[in-house]
């Protein structure tokens, strides 16, 4: 492994711009190709076939990142992800990472015919130590696969809210979960990472072994380190629980957005309690629907911490609030999640005040209205994540992590903006108008003192300041880490995609 960074390290050396020598010196991505079809020949797709067509597609939640590699590689353990790695850095070809493909940003988990997608479909393993504390989850599941396999043993695990999302994404940028007010970031509930470093090397990080920085580094700071292909995740109890939606018209928005502030207001008093609140508005039918997902872990229920989105304060159009288990609401909203349709997000934060849940409202649906009513098809969310002082301080009493909330401002809204539209000939003007509804938004909670300064990397859009947010102390750290564990910068400059400490 020495021989080859050593070689791979003059390469780098040869040219100032290593990523654009690739394709103008080597080629870099056709020889990568070659050589992995002919090493691991049923695990690389060409273009033209099935399993090519598949990868950079299927997998994916928005159309406006399918991509078109030089070929796709599918490995099956973490020894093929370390040849290939090695392939691409002594070969200079750029490289894309890919888990489950939710990440809405084009570029960010694929990558055009100058270079190689990875895919982490076949990285399947999802085992439970024989005490049930933990849980090993090979970076190709996505989390509707983890609660499937967990719910026999009555066990769940702090993971995304919706079963399409993939593991390794989320747990990268942090990770809001249904049981975060009980735990943390779902990234604070991982043990051990095992990873491929840009050497070959496979190594595990844990909290207290050698690989301790790397680990901190992982709880929230993307792909800029290491190639992850096994989470070990700590399991929580509470796979039978109490989740539904209720949904609202028109008529009942003043009593909704109370019941959005009281919740985020305090919520937190009551930690097994969660909620969703998405406000969704149709420019072409004039037409603004309201809806709140509700998630009480337990079997008895706590009326009490929904009041507000219950009769008689509110009184639903439909509510399936009811104890089932988690996977089995997860399979059921997982039904209704469209794909290929083009997606967009952006994100927000804020301190929880009611005028501010007002002013981001009001001003989200009149921009939306205002900005796109001719684009086909055209939905807009916004949904208010509320974030507890109880979430932050598990974060920080396990250990701590990147993205280094302020405690002392807590609760806050953890906003993302959605935008969702079906022809590619609407994707500049659907952006120009998330960019200037972000700002507008932006520029009226600053003007009132409510906007927070974290912003949520797996919500955000393309240039939104994300590792900016962290504390800057962090962010120097996190760049240390990337530069001892990746001193080429491997990670950064062949795979190019994704949130890069390095950028920031
Ligand atoms: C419908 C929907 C619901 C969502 N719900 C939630 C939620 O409940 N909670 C929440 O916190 N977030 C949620 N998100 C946001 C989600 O966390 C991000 O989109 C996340 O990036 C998805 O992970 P993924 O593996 O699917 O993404 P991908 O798009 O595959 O990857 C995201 C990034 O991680 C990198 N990456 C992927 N695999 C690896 C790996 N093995 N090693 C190193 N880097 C890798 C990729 O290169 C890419 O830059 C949701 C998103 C959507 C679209």
């Amino acid at each position: 492994m020495l021989l080859l960074a050593g070689v791979a390290a003059l390469l780098f050396a040869a040219s100032s711009n290593a990523a654009g020598a690739a394709r103008s010196l080597f080629g870099g991505e056709k020889v990568a190709c070659s050589k992995l079809k002919s090493r691991y020949p049923d695990n690389t797709f060409l273009p033209g076939t099935s399993g090519y067509v598949y990868e950079t597609q299927e997998p994916y939640w928005s159309a406006t990142v399918y991509s078109s590699p030089a070929c796709v590689f599918v490995p099956q353990n973490a020894q093929q992800v370390a040849y290939a790695v090695t392939t691409m850095t002594l070969t200079l070809a750029k490289f894309a990472m890919r888990g489950g493909g939710n990440m809405p940003i084009p570029g960010y988990n694929g990558i055009d015919s100058s270079g190689v997608l990875m895919s982490s479909s076949n990285l399947t393993t999802l085992s439970l130590s024989s005490d049930n504390s933990v849980v090993s989850v090979g970076s190709g599941n996505r989390w509707r696969d983890v609660y499937a396999y967990l719910k026999p043993s009555g066990l769940a695990a702090v993971g995304g809210r919706v079963g399409h999302v993939g593991v390794p994404g989320l747990l990268l940028g942090g990770g809001i979960s249904f049981y975060s007010s009980e735990y943390g970031f779902a990234s604070d509930n991982v043990l051990k990472y095992q990873c491929v470093l840009s050497s070959g090397l496979i190594v595990e990080a844990t909290a207290t072994n050698q690989y301790s920085d790397l680990f901190w580094a992982l709880r929230g700071g993307g792909n800029s380190f290491c190639i992850v292909t096994r989470f070990d995740l700590r399991p929580v109890e509470g796979s039978e629980v109490h989740v539904g939606i209720g949904q609202f018209d028109q008529s009942q928005a003043v009593g909704y957005l109370d019941g959005v502030y009281n919740f985020g207001k305090y919520g937190g008093s009551d930690p097994k309690a969660a909620i969703i609140p998405t406000i969704l508005t149709f420019p072409a039918a004039n037409l603004t629907v309201y809806a709140a997902a509700k998630f009480y872990n337990s079997l008895t229920d706590n009326a009490e911490v929904f009041e507000n989105f219950t009769p008689p304060k509110l009184v639903p159009v439909a509510d399936s609030y009811t104890l089932q288990p988690l996977s089995d609401y997860i399979s059921a909203t997982d039904a209704l999640q469209p794909l290929g349709l083009r997606q967009e997000f952006r994100t927000l934060s804020s301190v929880v005040d009611r005028e501010a849940v007002q002013l981001i409202h009001d001003t989200f649906i009149s921009n939306v209205n205002a900005e796109l009513p001719s684009v086909a098809n055209l939905q807009a969310s916004i949904t208010f994540q509320p974030v507890t002082a109880a979430f932050l301080l598990h974060s920080a009493a396990t250990g701590g992590n990147p993205q280094g909330v302020d405690v002392s401002r807590a609760p806050y809204f953890w906003m993302v903006e959605n935008f969702t539209w079906s022809s590619a000939n609407d994707d500049a003007k659907v952006r120009a108008a998330a960019d200037v509804i972000t700002a507008k938004i932006n520029g009226l909670l600053r003007a009132k003192v409510f906007s927070a300064k974290y912003l949520y990397m797996n919500d955000a859009g393309k240039g939104q300041p994300i590792f900016q947010s962290y504390p800057a102390a962090n962010l120097r750290r996190l760049k240390a880490i990337r530069t001892k564990y990746d001193p080429l910068g491997v990670y950064t400059k062949l795979m190019p995609g994704g949130w890069k400490v390095a950028d920031a």
